[in-house]
């Protein structure tokens, strides 16, 4: 959404005007997902449909991440797949040439998602993220916060900061800079560091950045907006890994009222073998652990994950780790996601997708029932 508010403003910029219907629309800009092939189907599918009956047909953009794949793979074998499979296509639009400077265009005043950073470092190895993103870049702290600010004196009460790995910004701000950073308020800082599995990670700015951004005061002439009592009133943020949650994290949110008790910590699985095999830098004990200490130092906090269940090779026994962990973490709610094989991950390389369709459905189903009741699946992972 974030993405496609900025790509808006990057064609307004540029002259064009916005269509009320894919109908009658002369161009068709279309932001692409890779998470699932399910995701890529469903593009592929869109092109069909707002191209059948058309002529002339509309001219059709693809952007997003099934572009930013294509823009990384130097043997240029995945664009080649891409015009092969959707013919009607006649630009590819990478994000990185839109970027961040565009303003978004929004249509809901009082909430605004706010991406501070893009790409992610981490390649576990599911993911085909770092290869449709890229490596993560932090967003300046001014911008952000200006961006906020700016929001805010329109009557916005309420910000989602958007990033892979919301909870590591920054990493890249003080690469060559760990003993200490300026606030744009001019207080220096030391990067917050987190230990997991016996190694540091990398060096983060996110907790000051949460503060700086809960300072931020209401606009007096909007003071009243909807109802509400003015000003930013609730701060977001999604999405955030466990490796990446310090204690310095957590008194900030304890601290200020105005963050969000909801908070999404992505999981993927409850067995320590999977999640070595997965790349992810926690045993189910330290993300226990983790859990228990939120809900301790946060009143009212509440967990809600991300599971992928059916990940190569996982056995009953693995699955079973994992129903077990959901348990004991007494989640919220869960985006549950049957494993999908993804191009150039490691997983895809390395492990055979080897857990059958209907186990995968069947484990899919345990974990919904357990976890957000019958009738109300959540099925998209992160
Ligand atoms: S699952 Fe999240 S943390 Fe892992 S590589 Fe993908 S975006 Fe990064």
């Amino acid at each position: 959404m974030a993405d496609s508010q900025r790509i808006a403003s990057y064609y307004l910029a540029r002259g064009y005007k916005k269509s009320n219907s894919s109908k009658s629309a002369s161009e068709i800009v279309i932001n692409t997902c890779m998470i699932r092939q399910s995701a890529e189907d469903r593009v592929t599918g869109l092109v069909k449909n707002v191209t059948a009956s058309r002529r002339p047909k509309p001219k059709i953009v693809i952007t997003g991440c099934m572009v930013g794949m294509a823009a990384r793979d130097e043997t240029g074998k995945y664009l080649k797949a891409l015009k092969k499979r959707m013919p009607e296509v006649d630009e590819f639009l990478p994000l990185a040439e839109v970027g961040f400077d565009y303003p978004a265009l929004r249509s809901d005043v009082e909430h605004a998602w706010v991406p501070i950073s893009n790409g992610c470092n981490n390649f576990c190895t599911f993911c085909v993220v770092p290869f449709t993103r890229g490596r993560e870049v932090s967003r300046s702290f001014n911008d952000i916060l200006d961006e906020i600010k700016e929001q805010t004196a329109k009557g916005c009460g309420e910000v989602t900061l958007l990033g892979q790995n919301v909870n590591s910004y920054g990493a890249d701000l003080v690469k060559n800079n760990s003993k200490g950073f300026k606030l744009p308020s001019g207080r220096v800082v030391k990067p917050i560091i987190v230990k997991h599995l016996g190694r540091f990670r990398i060096p983060t700015l996110f907790p000051y950045l949460l503060e700086e951004v809960c300072k931020i005061k209401a606009c007096p002439s909007k003071s009243s907006i909807a109802g509400r009592s003015g000003g930013l009133n609730k701060v977001k943020f999604i999405s955030s890994n466990p490796w990446d949650f310090s204690d310095k994290l957590i008194e900030v949110i304890a601290k200020n009222p105005k963050i969000d008790r909801n908070i999404h910590l992505a999981v993927q699985s409850g067995d320590d073998q999977i999640l070595k095999r997965m790349n992810r830098w926690y045993t189910g004990k330290e993300y226990l652990k983790l859990v228990e200490k939120i809900k301790n130092k946060i009143k009212d906090a509440q967990i809600s994950t991300d599971i992928i269940v059916g990940f190569p090779g996982e056995t009953k026994k693995q699955f079973a780790n994992t129903v077990k962990l959901a348990k004991d973490a007494n989640f919220a709610y869960a985006y549950v996601a049957k494993y999908s094989e993804r191009p150039n991950t490691a997983a895809s390389k390395a492990f055979p997708d080897n857990v059958p369709y209907r186990e995968k459905e069947k484990r899919f189903h345990i974990l919904n029932n357990l976890i957000n009741q019958k009738g109300n699946p959540r099925t998209a992972v992160h």
